[in-house]
């Protein structure tokens, strides 16, 4: 029987995340996926800009920004008018990436897989997660590679990465609430031959749905997605690519959202069936639950990989940190990713519903509303769109930019409290700061793995923090004796108004690093 300190199923774009943060936190690690070949072709195309920041420390955003588009635009074809709506250079000003970015998710996992690999952890392809019990002091998974041989594997935390139908969820009995939607989606790389005078992304609204035709297509120009009612529902395969749909239907899609071009070549289509579900439990004793394995959604705002990956970089830094350390000194930190993520998770799902009833239901109120209404309110659109805070601050609730822990345990304050934002548990802002040298950003300076204590001025170190997993940055620009405590995520965890030794200390033991260590 073998032995590492994480297991983790599914080379996803989660599983890939999960690895690469647990990894760079000092954790060996071990992924194992059923495929034997990447996933292709792509689902996701829409990258938020929460998750380059939560990706920056790890050293991969520059790879993932160079195969993205940073500015995409869309034309909205409402009825007989196009309204055009810019999406990169939001008014943004507390991220590095003010902008929604298009990338292929097959380009995501190509640059994590990438990362992964210069660090000496290669994905082992064809390897299928047939079990896994946890057995108290460890869990014991039973893995079958592609020659049909088994091998047992004991390890403190297997983290199931491995997609809507996980195994691991399933081991654990973790539940799986939700409902199948009456509607599907329709994928299709496609070529018009020749330009039909378009360029950038293109949105249609149609009594039926949306139609979107991106020019992102993977061996054609363009990917259209469009949603419709489902033709049936038996033994569904959720969210992955199902039958392909015939040439003459996805012609009539076309036509029915007024576009007016025929198909000259079609590469290859899928009808993707799709659910909302969220698991009662994303941590089941060393068992745990991420991405699609812990929660669904429909397509609508784009949220699946990007919930995925947020999911990764928050229980990854925890696991390793805890992987040497017995419980129940280790409790309150792996039971915090449940705390932590399942209530944003549920956010997110009504989220996601509210949006995807509007986009493609056929009920009578959202078909009069993208039929009727919208082509109504398309002359005044232009002007609601160059209210750039106004779509920035919409791009800000769908980016999950406003994601906040403050009820985790995780989240302290300490005496003297330090007034104003952010809290515990909030998102560290990426503001403007001087650290003796010229003003540089602060996510700039926290770009690398680990906890970062942030000191105003003239603050004292209150504590002596030896770890190899803090950092320690003098904030010149910042008058005080405060400090924060940054969690590698990205989140204020402690925030003290004076030397609270004591509360410091609680805290970084809390989480897994002892002062002094
Ligand atoms: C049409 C469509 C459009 C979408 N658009 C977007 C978008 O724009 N933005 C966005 O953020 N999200 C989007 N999504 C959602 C996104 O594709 C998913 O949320 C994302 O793929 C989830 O990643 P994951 O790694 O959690 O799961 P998956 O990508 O499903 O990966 C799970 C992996 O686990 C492997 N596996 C399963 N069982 C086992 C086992 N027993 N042993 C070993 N390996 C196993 C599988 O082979 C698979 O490779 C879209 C989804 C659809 C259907």
């Amino acid at each position: 029987m073998s032995a590492v300190e994480v297991l983790v199923v599914g080379a996803g774009t989660t599983g890939l995340a999960l690895a690469l943060q647990a990894h760079s936190h000092g954790a060996g690690v071990r992924v194992v996926e059923k495929r034997p070949e990447p996933f292709r072709p792509s689902r996701a195309l829409i990258l938020h800009p929460r998750t380059l920041e939560v990706l920056r420390p790890l050293g991969v955003t520059e790879a993932l920004l160079d195969l993205a588009d940073t500015a995409p635009t869309a034309d909205l074809h409402l009825g007989s008018h196009i309204v055009t709506a810019g999406l990169g250079d939001l008014e943004l000003p507390d991220t590095a990436f003010p902008h929604l970015s298009l990338v292929r998710q097959t380009d995501v996992e190509s640059v994590l897989t990438r990362a992964l690999a210069g660090r000496g952890v290669v994905v082992e392809r064809g390897v299928e997660l047939v079990s896994v019990r946890d057995e108290g002091r460890m869990a014991r998974a039973v893995l079958r590679s592609a020659d049909g041989g088994i091998e047992e594997v004991r390890s403190p935390f297997v983290v199931g990465c491995d997609g809507p139908a996980s195994t691991v969820r399933a081991c654990a009995g973790a539940g799986w609430h939700g409902r199948p939607y009456t509607e599907e989606a329709v994928l299709a790389d496609i070529d018009f031959g020749g330009s039909h005078g378009v360029e950038g992304a293109q949105v249609f609204a149609g009594r039926d749905g949306l139609l979107f035709l991106f020019p992102l297509g993977e061996q054609a120009p363009w990917r259209l997605l469009a949603t419709r009612a489902s033709a049936d529902r038996a033994g569904r395969d959720f969210g992955q690519p199902g039958p392909p749909v015939p040439r003459a239907e996805l012609q009539r899609l076309v036509d029915d959202a007024g576009l007016g071009a025929h198909i000259e070549h079609l590469v290859w289509s899928a009808r993707v069936p799709l659910q909302c579900r969220l698991a009662r439990r994303f941590r089941k004793g060393r068992l745990f639950l991420a991405g699609d394995a812990a929660h669904t959604y429909s397509p609508a705002t784009g949220q699946g990989m990007n919930a995925g990956i947020q999911d990764a970089v928050n229980l990854g830094w925890k696991l390793a940190f805890a992987v040497d350390r017995q419980e129940p000194r280790t409790g309150v930190l792996l039971d915090s990713y449940d705390g932590e993520r399942r209530p944003a998770a549920r956010g997110r799902m009504l989220l996601t519903h509210t949006a995807f009833w509007a986009e493609a239901s056929t009920g009578r109120i959202p078909s009069w509303a993208r039929a009727v209404a919208a082509p109504l309110a398309a002359p005044v659109l232009p002007t609601v769109l160059d209210r750039r805070r106004l779509v920035a601050e919409a791009v800000r609730l769908i980016s999950q930019l406003r994601v906040n822990y403050r009820r985790s345990p995780l989240s302290v304050d300490g005496t003297p409290r330090l007034r104003g934002a952010p809290r515990p548990g909030d998102r560290l802002p990426d503001a403007t700061v001087s650290t003796g040298g010229p003003p540089r950003r602060l996510h700039g300076l926290l770009a690398r793995p680990g906890v970062h204590l942030l000191l105003q001025r003239d603050a004292d170190m209150p504590v002596d923090v030896v770890s190899p997993r803090v950092t320690v940055l003098r904030l010149t620009n910042s008058p005080g004796r405060g400090l924060l405590a940054v969690r590698p995520d990205g989140h204020v965890g402690f925030r003290c108004g004076g030397a609270d030794a004591a509360a410091l200390s609680g805290w970084l033991s809390l989480v897994a690093v002892a002062a002094a260590d």
